[in-house]
């Protein structure tokens, strides 16, 4: 079987969601999950800028963004777009370009890594609002992190990059917003060390898609206030062949492996009523299903749903094989839909 952190991490959360993505997909991205995309598309590009952007048409073209109340789908997806680009040629300066990781056995399985190899040194890169102790805690201990240090036996670089709580559907970090001088129009997000006192009222707000400032630019003034350093934050994570969670990990492998195997059947496995609206995640997609008030099946709502047309796993077998391109998400809350109760 193919195994992959993202498979795993579904599972653990609610076995009827991984059942349901065997077989069919979400019509609708959220925006976060289209920003993963084109940043994780920018890694591996000649072009970091020019990854993002063709990350963005690839996966808008196939799917909608689940923009929320606040702004129009097209506006949603040229805020990604913009704070997309500057994290691209912010997360190049600082790592390079990147290669995918080869899959490797693991047992009689597959696993499908999601990281990225920099110069022979392995990132997981993640973006998140912020950074506490709770949350790195929860990165470290996830599939993504010791799933891939037990099947890839080397040790990963936890690299998070902090774009910002959503509000107003829009991300608030210095990625995305900025203040322009009332008179001349230069950009700042803070203050320079040894220079003036903050911002006066007359400073306006910057939306960086709703400015001409070149992502170069952009990134060039949010250097010059000192502010990129602690919105990229790298931590080590060592691996040791003898660690007991390792052998945990692996024994926990082979013994989850054969049960998603004979998740096939969405609607006959309980309900995990815990992870359908988990907090800091977006809402489960399936929930259109799930909360229905009459027995519904994904074919009854084509809308939101699709077929696969065959099982993921076969599905990103040919991909592997190169026989068929396919979206795959970076996590759990990469796809999503507003909440019905919600609608
Ligand atoms: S809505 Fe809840 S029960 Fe249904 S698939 Fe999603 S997490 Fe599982």
């Amino acid at each position: 079987m193919i195994l992959s952190s993202y498979l795993l991490d579904v599972y653990d959360r609610c076995p009827r969601r991984f059942a349901f993505e065997r077989t069919h997909e979400s019509r609708t991205i959220s925006p976060l999950g289209l920003l993963y995309k084109a940043v994780e598309g920018s890694l591996v590009a000649a072009d970091p800028a020019q990854g993002s952007r063709d990350a963005i048409m690839e996966v808008t073209a196939r799917l909608d963004v689940a923009a929320g109340d606040h702004l129009s789908p097209i506006s949603a997806v040229r805020h990604v777009d913009a704070m997309a680009e500057v994290i691209a040629l912010a997360l190049r300066a600082r790592l390079g370009k990147a290669k995918p990781v080869e899959p490797v056995r693991v047992g009689c399985h597959e696993w499908q890594s999601g990281l990225f190899d920099f110069h022979g040194s392995l990132h997981r890169i993640i973006l998140a609002s912020h950074l506490d102790d709770d949350s790195l805690r929860s990165f470290a201990h996830a599939w993504q992190t010791i799933g891939e240090l037990a099947a890839l036996e080397r040790p990963i670089t936890l690299t998070a990059v902090l774009v910002g709580a959503q509000r107003g559907g829009r991300r608030h970090s210095h990625w995305s917003k900025g203040f322009l001088h009332p008179i001349q129009r230069s950009l700042r997000f803070g203050r320079r060390r040894g220079g003036a006192d903050g911002f006066t009222e007359g400073w306006k707000e910057c939306w960086r898609e709703q400015s001409n400032i070149k992502a170069d630019v952009w990134l060039e003034r949010m250097r010059n206030d000192d502010v990129l350093d602690d919105l990229i934050v790298s931590r080590r994570v060592g691996y040791s062949g003898s660690d007991e969670r390792m052998r945990q990990a692996r024994a926990d492998l082979v013994q989850i492996a054969p049960l998603m195997e004979t998740a096939v059947d969405p609607m006959s496995l309980p309900m995990r009523r815990s992870s359908c609206d988990e907090l800091g995640k977006t809402a489960c997609p399936w929930q259109a299903v799930c909360f229905a008030a009459k027995p519904t099946e994904p074919e009854d709502l084509p809308h939101l749903f699709q077929s696969r047309g065959m099982l993921r796993e076969d599905l990103i077998s040919k991909m592997c094989q190169g026989r068929i391109s396919e979206h795959r998400p970076s996590s759990p809350d990469a796809r999503t839909r507003p909440h019905p109760l919600d609608a």
